[in-house]
């Protein structure tokens, strides 16, 4: 008997250690960690060349092929590949086809559009975002989740806002069926008034000026209530990209040991403050907006104590030309980053700040998996997927967007200098991104069934 592979010569890390070891990979699963002697012979070796080991990871945040997103599940998953992601998760917006919002539109319609036709690189699956205050989505809940749609995203702001109200009752939904409410919080009417405020002002369509337009406390109110709601309904509360200290403690305030709540930064929050506006101009604009340094610290100190458990990138591939030319209110809202994201966080956090390796790997594959009931993905052991990063400590390298697989023609990280880069990725075994370059077809990724998580 012979197995498919074996990746030797590496540091294996997990959520828990790192060790001198040997993985065995056969039909894409991991049979074997440890001493390669006790494997039985593999038909290719791979060496790892001292490097890191790591398992791939899994972002929870992503925009793909719909709204406010130009890269189709191809190119999305292609710079997911070469930045060592192996799963992601993305919107399926109710009501969104193709260009129109339809007021009659399903989360179950959201779902298969998003399917139908798509060729991803890596592992996928999707978050319906409920769009409208139509109770007629609480009869396709249980639906998605015995078809493995197992979490769903609502707004408390923009034009896609719903009501507490109405989202404490989605949250009294969920919990009877398991499944997560992951929910962008901030304070709507607060942050249309300082958005007016902030207009007005002379100098006001400076891009520095732009955070104050979405300030802290509004975002840290929100948060507060949004999860109160989830505590009272006893369902899963998951905060997504929780950018400053007001609304980290907010968090933390609610999420009494054994709750249900939950809660993600992600990289930019962790990574660059607010003086970029001035340096990048609209192409930084994202909401919530970059904080302060202080609100950096915050964050990795909320990182490192648990309240905030998931690194992701909510990655919003748009080009230049929707963000630039006119004033801030005037750009399209987000930044890409799935090709960019493990390199640039390692730098900050391993490299600056001396997270460690298995924290790393908690934060951005295994905290994400087991939020989001993918119990195959982000961990090493013999059962679960092969999707494998060899990541290289020591390589210093410049990033640039020249080299962006996404269809977003920018990074704000562009001259960025970071010491860790990924060398190859494997899905299932397969090896998609080598040294930079996509090397599988599109179509090798497959959408996720996800599991109801156990948060216990
Ligand atoms: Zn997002």
């Amino acid at each position: 008997m012979s197995i498919d592979t074996v990746i030797t010569g590496g540091t294996v890390v997990t959520a828990e250690a790192m060790f001198e070891g040997a993985i065995a990979i056969d039909d894409g699963t991991i049979v074997g960690v440890g001493d390669e002697d006790a494997f039985p012979d593999a038909d290719e070796r791979i060496d790892a060349g001292g490097n890191l080991v790591l398992p791939g990871v899994v972002d929870p945040h992503t925009h793909l092929a719909g709204y406010n997103s130009i890269d189709s599940y191809e190119t999305g998953t292609a710079a997911a590949a070469v930045g060592g992601v192996t799963s992601l998760l993305t919107f399926a917006w109710q009501g969104w086809d193709d260009g129109e919002w339809d007021d009659r539109g399903t989360l179950t319609g959201a779902v298969e559009r998003h399917r139908d036709g798509a060729a991803p690189l890596v592992d996928c699956g999707v978050h319906p975002v409920i769009t409208q205050e139509s109770p007629a989505v609480f009869e396709e809940l249980a639906t998605l989740v015995d078809d493995g749609v197992t979490s769903f995203k609502l707004f408390t702001t923009d034009d896609i806002r719903l009501s507490n109200g109405f989202i404490g009752e989605v949250f009294r939904r969920l919990a009877d069926i398991g499944a997560v409410g992951m929910v962008h919080t901030e304070e709507y009417s607060v942050c249309e008034q300082r958005t007016d405020v902030v207009k007005s002002e002379p100098g006001g369509e400076s891009p520095s000026a732009y955070p104050r337009s979405r300030p802290d406390y509004a975002e840290a109110m929100s948060a507060g209530s949004v999860a109160r709601l989830a505590v009272a309904a006893d369902a899963k509360y998951y905060g997504v990209h929780t950018t400053s200290a007001a609304a980290a403690d907010a968090i933390a305030e609610v999420q009494t040991d054994g709750s249900n709540v939950r809660a993600e930064t992600c990289t930019h929050y962790t990574t660059l403050t607010e003086e970029v506006y001035e340096r990048l101009g609209n192409r930084a604009i994202m909401s919530p907006p970059l904080r302060s340094s202080r609100d950096i610290d915050a964050i990795f100190d909320r990182l490192r104590d648990g309240t905030l458990s998931v690194v992701s990138t909510d990655h919003v591939p748009l080009p230049r030309e929707r963000k630039e030319g006119g004033p801030w209110w005037e750009s399209a809202f987000g930044i890409n980053s799935l090709q960019t994201s493990l390199p640039v966080f390692h730098d900050v956090a391993v490299n600056e700040r001396g997270l460690s390796y298995p924290t790393l790997v908690q934060l951005m594959c295994r905290n994400p998996a087991r939020t989001f009931g993918l119990s195959r993905k982000g961990r090493i052991e013999p059962g679960a997927d092969a999707d494998l990063v060899i990541f290289d400590p020591n390589e210093t390298y410049t990033i640039t967007a020249e080299r962006n697989y996404s269809n977003a023609d920018y990074s704000v990280y562009e001259g960025r200098t970071v010491t860790g880069q990924v060398k190859r990725t494997f899905v299932r075994g397969t090896l998609v991104a080598d040294d930079g370059d996509v090397v599988a077809e599109p179509g090798h990724g497959t959408f996720l069934r996800r599991e109801v998580p156990d948060w216990r």
